[in-house]
């Protein structure tokens, strides 16, 4: 290994803040390590999980959110029990085995229905991750006695001022204190930042690294800031896809070799790209049709829809294979 890919797998600033900035055939340097990293740990196996947006309930305020409570227009949805059954029967056909159930946070609504949701997924088999946001610890302990083996609570920036103005005056401290809590349970845990958020700059990145690094995640993603129009932030530029794609590259060899790292829609047309940077997790859209533009967090316009024929065009187009959840 050359010296600036150990400076990288050593977490040193310098080397990391250039990785960050890379282009070009230096990017493609970066994308070779953590992809060969990748591929000689864990496998080039794409791994799908079934995404479920179960509500966009939120009493939250964060300013980069369109599910912001502030947002009067979005149509508020909560997926029916039967259409959850409906989703999660049809994941277990596809051969799906991971669900992953995500949700706006609201402390007033009931985590009853989450319950049977991950009790009937595990009836069929299936493993289910939770997204709800910070929740008390008795309902942390309900989900995983009913099956959950997952949480991600994303911390989005390591900067704490940031995170304040940026989550509706929260603290980044108790984010992370709610990650302890969910591990000390018993959960496998995923966190994740968004690249591009108002208010950070590159040192911030670099520092997102070394925070993610501590905290030691069994999962961990990265999301490119995008404006959404029924947003605080509507006005803000997108954040930069090569960045988010050179620090997807960076948290492939800079964490345990076994994380799972997930490349989303927030890239938009570079998926691909974020597979050849090491990821090896993609969400298969199993919302159903009717709520799935009302599930958004950067964009208030159409969303583009991971079906089973993306999945396996990523898959090839990164010469990796489709594979069950690990
Ligand atoms: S990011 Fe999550 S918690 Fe914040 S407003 Fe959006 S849905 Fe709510």
């Amino acid at each position: 290994m050359n010296k600036w890919l150990t400076g990288i797998a050593e977490a040193r600033d310098p080397q990391m803040r250039e990785a960050l900035d890379s282009r070009l055939h230096k990017q493609q340097e970066l994308f070779a390590a953590a992809s060969t990293k990748r591929d000689s740990t864990i496998g080039n196996k794409l791994l799908v999980r079934g995404s479920l947006e179960y509500s966009n309930i939120c009493a939250n305020s964060c300013s980069f959110c369109g599910m912001t409570v502030r947002n009067r227009e979005l149509n508020r949805y909560t997926v029916s029990e039967s259409d959850a059954r409906k989703a999660i029967s049809l994941m277990a056909r596809m051969g799906i085995k991971q669900l992953h159930i995500v949700s706006g946070e609201d402390r007033s609504q009931p985590i009853r229905p989450v319950v049977e949701m991950i009790q009937y997924a595990g009836e069929l088999g299936i493993h289910t991750t939770v997204v709800l946001g910070e929740r008390l610890e008795r309902e942390y302990r309900e989900l995983y006695d009913a099956g959950a083996s997952r949480y991600i609570l994303k911390i989005e920036t390591s900067n704490p001022e940031v995170y304040y103005r940026s989550k509706g005056r929260k603290s980044l401290k108790d984010r992370i204190d709610h990650l302890m809590r969910l591990r000390d349970i018993g959960f496998k845990i995923g966190t994740g930042v968004i690249v591009g958020l108002p208010g950070t700059t590159l040192e911030d990145v670099v520092n997102d690294i070394k925070l993610i690094r501590e905290i030691d995640p069994d999962m961990a993603s990265v999301s490119v800031f995008s404006p959404n129009k029924q947003s605080d932030y509507r006005d803000y530029p997108p954040g930069d896809v090569d960045i988010a794609l050179n620090l997807i590259a960076l948290l492939r060899l800079v964490l345990r070799d076994d994380v799972l790292i997930p490349i989303g829609t927030s890239f938009a047309q570079r998926q691909a790209e974020g597979l050849l940077a090491g990821a090896n997790v993609v969400s298969h859209h199993s919302t159903p049709e009717q709520h799935i533009d009302d599930f958004s967090a950067y964009r208030a316009s159409s969303r583009l829809k991971t079906g089973y024929d993306r999945i396996v065009s990523l898959a090839d187009s990164a010469n990796m294979a489709v594979s069950e959840y690990i």
